[in-house]
């Protein structure tokens, strides 16, 4: 167990570096090593989990809750989220309509938090907590008011929501991967496109996950895990032991993280007073 414990990331249990050994995830997800994929389909396939909640991204930025069962079906949702999926009633529904026992839930920090809080402090009958095993938040900096986003695209840059192809941060920089072109803009240019609420959000890793994931721009290629509790490291090193993902410790990383979580928190401090 790994001592390092700060408040703005929550609970860190051990912190990796992490990449996927499977050549048909590394292909598609070079950019992130492919962990969080790998470690799912290793849940899948060992009958640790009956689905996987995420989001799946349509056209644009838009995108839609979905359930994968199969490391194929897991490939499908790649790519980065940069909208706000409605989860709850949508994975509620499915949970119930599949029949799943045991699922783990691919979201955002906010989103974690409310699942978090649902399958440990349960509140009504209605609750579907205790079907959550595995809570696995990606690192946030904000998601996309998408409409007022894409027409700022279309106005001011001639980019069209369905030539989209990926949207990528890269230290200051959003690289927005459209037809055959990358638009590469300041993070600042496009601050005000975020939803308002992520203005305010202090959370950037998820504290109420499971396992959290992100990546750093010095270790490109590899997915940064931080796993929070026992059951998350297990999953972790066993993942690894059956050969799914590489696994290098991360402690090294743990400022660039913490960077992005104090310039988040320091972004809602400043937004707050002008809501006081
Ligand atoms: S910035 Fe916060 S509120 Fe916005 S999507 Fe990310 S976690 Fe949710």
């Amino acid at each position: 167990m790994m001592s390092v414990s700060e408040n703005l990331l929550g609970n860190v249990f051990g912190i990796y570096l992490a990449r996927a050994t499977d050549e048909e995830i590394l292909k598609r997800k070079v950019a992130s090593g492919g962990a969080v994929t790998a470690l799912l389909a290793y849940a899948l396939e060992k009958g640790l989990i009956d689905g996987v909640v995420t989001a799946k991204r349509t056209e644009g930025l838009e995108g839609q809750a979905v359930v994968a069962r199969t490391r194929e079906e897991l490939l499908e949702t790649a790519g980065n989220k940069w909208s706000i999926v409605p989860f709850a009633s949508r994975m509620k529904a499915k949970i119930e309509e599949e029949g799943l026992k045991n699922v783990a839930v691919v979201c955002l920090p906010c989103q974690a938090q409310f699942f978090g809080q649902m399958r440990d402090f349960p509140l009504l009958e209605s609750d579907f907590g205790e079907r959550i095993k595995y809570i696995v938040s990606l690192f946030c900096i904000g998601t996309f008011a998408f409409e007022a986003f894409l027409n700022y695209l279309r106005m001011k840059h001639s980019i069209m929501a369905q030539d989209i192809k990926d949207i990528v941060l890269k230290g200051d920089f959003l690289e927005i991967y459209h037809g055959d072109s990358v638009l590469s803009l300041q993070i600042k240019e496009v601050y005000s496109y975020l939803q308002a609420g992520c203005l305010v959000c202090t959370d950037y890793t998820g504290t109420w996950s499971d396992i959290s994931a992100g990546f750093v721009e010095s270790e490109k290629g590899w997915t940064v895990l931080i796993t929070r509790n026992l059951k998350a490291e297990e999953l972790v090193k066993s993942a690894e032991k059956d050969g799914y993902i590489e696994l290098r410790d991360g402690s090294h990383v743990i400022g660039d993280v913490l960077k992005a979580a104090r310039e988040k928190l320091a972004r809602a401090q400043k937004n707050m007073m002008y809501l006081l």
